[in-house]
């Protein structure tokens, strides 16, 4: 390990174990070194390409819980909204996510031929987030090989992610990168119920917030800070706000600096977003993971 990352390490236990996520939140300290250190950089995208799932998790903290008429994403509007943000931004990780990413395969391999021919030089790495339920197809499984990229992250939810031995013994085979992420918990992001909670404690939570930093999500052509949020406006949950996401597909492509400075602006923002007052997230609530229910659940 080197020096830096040890230090780097060392900084990030400080911070946790002292808690002081909100008040670098609110100096605005850390985007300023990330923006500095990682010029025209998206250190995480998430990008939506299904709400559908073949799990029904009952505390999935997307929200995929909710909705009743999930669907698989239009390919085209995905892959204008990516080559419209990679024009002005670079992703150091791009997440390819749901849902569960391998019920829409045929968008999936559209997609990661898309940033395989057209944008290699903007994406640094890309993760396919599955719970192993599916194994892809030839076509699927052709464009993973084909793009060098891409690492297939399995989150291991023991006996419901049944095809992920198949899957990683496919992957091996073939030279294919891939992680097993071993969940032993689920943080509780509660329901959609309003709270009744002072605002100073809703604003904490937002600036405390791990997934507004690591989980810059684009779905349907629009840029959120938070899953949650991205989800919850779909699911008519809280109201569109113009002021809390980016509209990229109404952005002009060549205007880059309109799009950087529109981000920016979203990924800076110090006031909380609507969504934090129908959020429990908190870290050190712990509940078991993937826990079974029917769905969808009728909570909002
Ligand atoms: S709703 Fe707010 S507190 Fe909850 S995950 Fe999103 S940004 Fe974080």
């Amino acid at each position: 390990m080197s020096k830096s990352h040890t230090l780097q390490s060392l900084i990030a236990d400080i911070i946790r174990v002292f808690h002081l996520w909100p008040f670098i939140a609110q100096t605005g300290i850390y985007n300023f070194f990330r923006h500095k250190k990682h010029p025209e950089t998206l250190l995480y995208l998430d990008v939506v390409i299904t709400e559908c799932c073949t799990l029904k998790c009952r505390d999935c903290s997307n929200l995929m819980q909710y909705y009743h008429h999930p669907e698989n994403l239009n390919v085209d509007e995905t892959i204008s909204s990516l080559r419209i943000l990679l024009k002005s931004f670079k992703v150091n990780r791009l997440n390819l996510l749901g849902g569960e990413p391998f019920v829409c395969q045929e968008n999936l391999a559209q997609i990661l031929v898309f940033l395989n021919q057209e944008a290699n030089d903007r994406v640094n790495e890309i993760c396919i987030i599955t719970n192993g339920t599916l194994i892809p197809s030839d076509k699927c499984f052709a464009a993973i090989k084909k793009n060098k990229k891409v690492t297939v992250v399995f989150s291991n939810y023991g006996e419901l992610s049944s095809k992920q031995s198949e899957f990683s013994v496919l992957l091996k085979s073939n030279g294919i990168k891939y992680e097993i992420m071993e969940e032993d918990y689920w943080w509780d992001c509660g329901n959609l119920k309003p709270r009744d909670e002072r605002e100073s404690i809703i604003q904490h939570r937002y600036d405390a917030c791990y997934t507004r930093r690591h989980c810059t999500t684009l779905f349907r052509g629009k840029l959120y800070v938070c899953p949650r949020q991205a989800h919850a406006v779909r699911l008519r949950v809280i109201p569109e706000n113009d002021m809390e996401m980016v509209d990229i597909l109404k952005m002009d492509q060549d205007d880059a600096v309109s799009i950087q400075t529109a981000v920016y602006r979203l990924l800076d923002r110090k006031e909380r977003i609507a969504m934090c007052r129908l959020c429990g997230c908190n870290p050190d609530n712990k509940i078991p993971r993937a826990v079974q229910a029917e769905r969808p659940i009728d909570d909002v």
